[in-house]
């Protein structure tokens, strides 16, 4: 049996070979699935894939907006869906999708079977609604794919080690993917509803380019900061066993963005891989804390231990013996965050807490920038130039970050994108 662990180093058991060099994994995102025509369309595509020699593994998303139209059924249903009965049902739609192209690939006379995220042997931990993958157990699939099957996957679910299904969050097809790639020994193919990875989300910026090549760590950074068009843990997956990624267009044979490793890479001229921006994310502040040491320790550690992602964080000058802490959060964990901050603001004496929604992130990223110091200084000018505010600041060595008002975002990621043109004209040709 093959058995990828993603806690620990991958190990291959000793009773199957390892896996044939010329497996490809083919995932289609849920517009690319939108009708039944499509699902044909994808059905051919693997079909051709199959004609050519490869081994086939299909990953197909849920139909256009089923998983949003689940998740409206679930909090319409109850105000706090049971956690376990939320995957139940949000992962229904991706069995939809991948027993619908099974279907089509039998009419054109080709072998195909379709599995659920448990049948393929991907195995989660136990959070429910964002699980994370710590095996894949490959034998049915190396089995069916032996038995010359085209072998459909549902994206997005496995079963947990306490044997209940999970879901892995939004986008997370995608990392069903890479993960079965990365188990299989094979490529990994991103089909979606825009050509590859670009300079800035094509639907928002005019003028954004389509990168040839980006390296996994700009795309991690991307990806960590609003480009969905990868979901972020998937990059890492990619990035941690080696895992060639290339996105590209359903609706066409056009070359996509391949994502590798940065030696691949000619970089010393490109400063920027992309601007991207974020509106998941809310703004917390925590009022008058008093000024001491161990306070902010305590408020992360308890968010923290509830299974709150903290984003952006800052602290205030002190003014009075007491400061204000900002930081930022993703709106979907604010009804786990909520009650702990009004708890700890009470204990340690804060002022109180106010919760802001309407905030969007805007961040610049490139490899190159970590030897060019004046990029934060024209991001900054650029958002300064367009009137724009901005509230916080974060950086890393390949990436800075402003916080804005969310009316805002458009014109302030055009702004930014619009002042590094010429430097992303020079990466897209590099
Ligand atoms: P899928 O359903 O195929 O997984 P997603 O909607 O998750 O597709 O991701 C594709 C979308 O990501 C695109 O339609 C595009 O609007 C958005 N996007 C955001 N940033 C970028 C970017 N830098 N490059 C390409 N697409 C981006
Ligand atoms: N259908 C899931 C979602 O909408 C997973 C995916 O599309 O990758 O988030
Ligand atoms: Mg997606």
């Amino acid at each position: 049996m093959t058995t990828i662990s993603y806690e620990a180093v991958p190990t291959v058991e000793g009773d199957v070979a390892a896996a044939p060099g010329n497996t490809l994994v083919m995932k289609f995102g849920g517009t690319s699935v939108g009708d039944t025509q499509k699902i044909r369309d994808v059905a051919r595509r693997l079909v051709t894939a199959r004609e050519a020699g490869q081994r086939v593994v299909g990953v197909l998303s849920a139909m256009g907006d089923t998983t949003d139209d689940l998740i409206r059924l679930a909090h319409e249903m109850s105000p706090k869906p049971h956690p376990r009965e939320y995957d139940m049902l949000v992962s229904v739609g991706e069995r939809i999708s991948n027993a619908l192209c099974a279907m089509a690939i039998r009419d054109l006379g080709h072998e195909a079977v379709s599995l659920t995220g448990s049948q393929a042997g991907i195995v989660t931990d136990t959070f429910h609604g964002k699980a994370k993958i710590v095996e894949v157990r490959a034998r049915r699939l190396h089995a069916e794919l032996d038995r010359d099957q085209i072998v459909l996957v549902a994206g997005f679910q496995g079963v947990s080690t306490e044997l209940e299904v999970t879901t892995l969050g939004r986008g997370g097809s995608d990392a069903t993917a890479v993960a079965l790639a990365s188990a299989l020994g094979g490529a990994c193919e991103i089909y979606t509803d825009v050509e590859g990875v670009f300079t800035a989300d094509p639907r928002v910026v005019a003028g954004a380019l389509k990168l040839p090549k980006v390296s996994y760590e700009e795309m991690l950074e991307m990806a960590a900061t609003g480009a969905r068009v990868m979901m972020a843990r998937s990059v890492e997956i990619a990035r941690r066993y080696g895992v060639p990624l290339h996105v590209r267009s359903a609706f066409g044979d056009s070359e996509g963005t391949w994502i590798t490793k940065e030696e691949n890479l000619v970089l010393e001229k490109a400063i920027i891989s992309g601007v991207t921006h974020d509106t998941s994310e809310a703004k917390a502040t925590v009022l008058a804390v008093p000024d001491r040491p161990g306070i902010a320790a305590r408020i992360f550690r308890a968010l923290a231990d509830a299974g709150v992602n903290i984003d952006m964080i800052v602290q205030n000058v002190s003014a009075e013996g007491a400061t204000d802490i900002s930081f930022t959060l993703p709106k979907t964990d604010l009804p786990a965050a909520e009650p702990i901050l009004e708890m700890l603001a009470a204990e340690i004496g804060a002022k109180g807490v106010v919760y802001d929604p309407d905030v969007a992130k805007v961040s610049l990223i490139g490899a190159g920038m970590k030897s060019h110091p004046g990029v934060a200084a024209d991001m900054f000018e650029a958002l300064g130039e367009a009137g724009i505010n901005i509230e916080i600041i974060s950086t890393s060595s390949i990436r800075v970050s402003c916080v804005v008002r969310a009316t805002e975002v458009e014109r302030a990621v055009q702004a930014v994108h619009d002042r590094f043109r010429g430097y992303a004209e020079e990466r897209v040709g590099a």
